[in-house]
């Protein structure tokens, strides 16, 4: 038996998420005509309490066109020097938006409305416009962690009082969401784009959503196109994006339940300096400096549990849907021998 701790995007359809992708009705999308994908959209809006929202075929791509869609060439982009949209999105700032980035150093990935204000300094002619601010939530290079939504207004209050727009990737906000009292739609009242994932932690195969503005969804379905990403039937995904948020999304505490097991077995192993805190479904410790996290992601393979390196000494864990408390089991033997 093996164990998969490598991300939440390596789970596969449940039987019954495929059921109800093979039932699902379908059109072509491009003609806006696909009843499901219009049914996910609506759906997912609703949810937030915000005008409308587009299917798209990866979070990238809901980050990149909010980026795009929210500034222009030459402007700049404020956020966090961990975010994804910096760190993983191959460059998709500068190449698709034509901007610079200014990086701040937060705590595990979270900004404050302060070190926000004090990027924004622009009287200066030499300096870049910033004109979009951009969160993450939870934070993934930050090991999971959850914004506090008091920070989270107060940086939107600055932004409108000056005229920045406010993005939030939310890859996995419904981790977030799980864990704290507020709901989508208090997301939706302080932001004017947001991303969430159906293919990370909510088990799909594949999709994301933008939500905004109906403006803004109108622009961001024409970039698509531009990109490529205009697609037919794409019903059959947006089934499974309905069934997760049916019936996925509260046993995200299990997922969390998991991971902060995996930490306390972590936490008194010798060859573990430290485990970052444990908010949500991912796991990052940090290895004894004599020992490279290349080399404890290559013999745990052999032994057949899978992680990922997330630094020179760091490893990640993610659990997920398809990890069990057997697994868990698994990993602890081998943790500890
Ligand atoms: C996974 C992820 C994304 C989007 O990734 P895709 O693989 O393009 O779907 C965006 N932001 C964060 C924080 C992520 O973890």
């Amino acid at each position: 038996m093996t164990a998969d701790f490598r991300s939440d995007t390596i789970t596969r359809p449940t039987p019954a998420m495929l059921e109800q992708m093979l039932g699902a009705k379908v059109g072509d999308d491009v003609f806006g005509d696909d009843p499901t994908v219009n049914a996910l959209e609506e759906k997912v809006a609703r949810l937030f309490g915000m005008e409308a929202a587009l299917f798209t075929a990866s979070g990238t791509m809901a980050n990149q066109l909010a980026i795009k869609c929210q500034t222009q060439p030459g402007e700049e982009v404020i956020c966090d020097e961990l975010s994804h949209v910096y760190l993983y999105e191959a460059g998709g700032i500068a190449a698709n938006a034509g901007c610079s980035v200014r990086l701040l150093h937060g705590d595990r990935g979270r900004i404050t409305a302060d070190m926000v204000k004090s990027a924004m300094k622009t009287e200066d002619i030499h300096f870049a416009m910033p004109t979009l601010v951009s969160l993450e939530n939870t934070m993934n290079k930050g090991g999971g962690a959850i914004y506090n939504f008091e920070e989270i207004k107060k940086i939107s209050s600055l932004c409108q009082q000056n005229g920045l727009k406010l993005h939030l990737d939310g890859a996995r906000l419904f981790n977030a969401l799980v864990e704290t009292n507020e709901t989508p739609e208090d997301y939706g009242q302080v932001f004017d784009s947001i991303s969430v994932c159906l293919s990370k932690g909510l088990g799909c195969p594949v999709g994301s959503l933008l939500i905004g503005s109906k403006y803004l969804i109108k622009k961001a379905r024409k970039q698509r196109k531009t990109w490529g990403g205009g697609w037919r039937q794409a019903g059959i995904l947006a089934a499974a994006g309905i069934y997760a948020l049916d019936y996925h999304v509260e046993r995200l505490k299990e997922d969390h339940r998991r991971a902060k097991e995996l930490g306390e077995i972590l936490k008194p192993l010798p060859f573990v300096k430290s485990v970052y805190p444990i908010e949500t479904n991912i796991v990052i410790f940090e290895l004894q400096d004599s020992i490279l996290a290349t080399d404890f992601v290559r013999a745990f393979e052999k032994i057949g549990i899978k992680t990922v390196t997330f630094g020179k000494h760091l490893v990640r864990f993610v659990t997920h849907l398809e990890i069990t408390d057997d697994h868990l089991s698994i990993a602890e033997k081998a943790l500890k021998n």
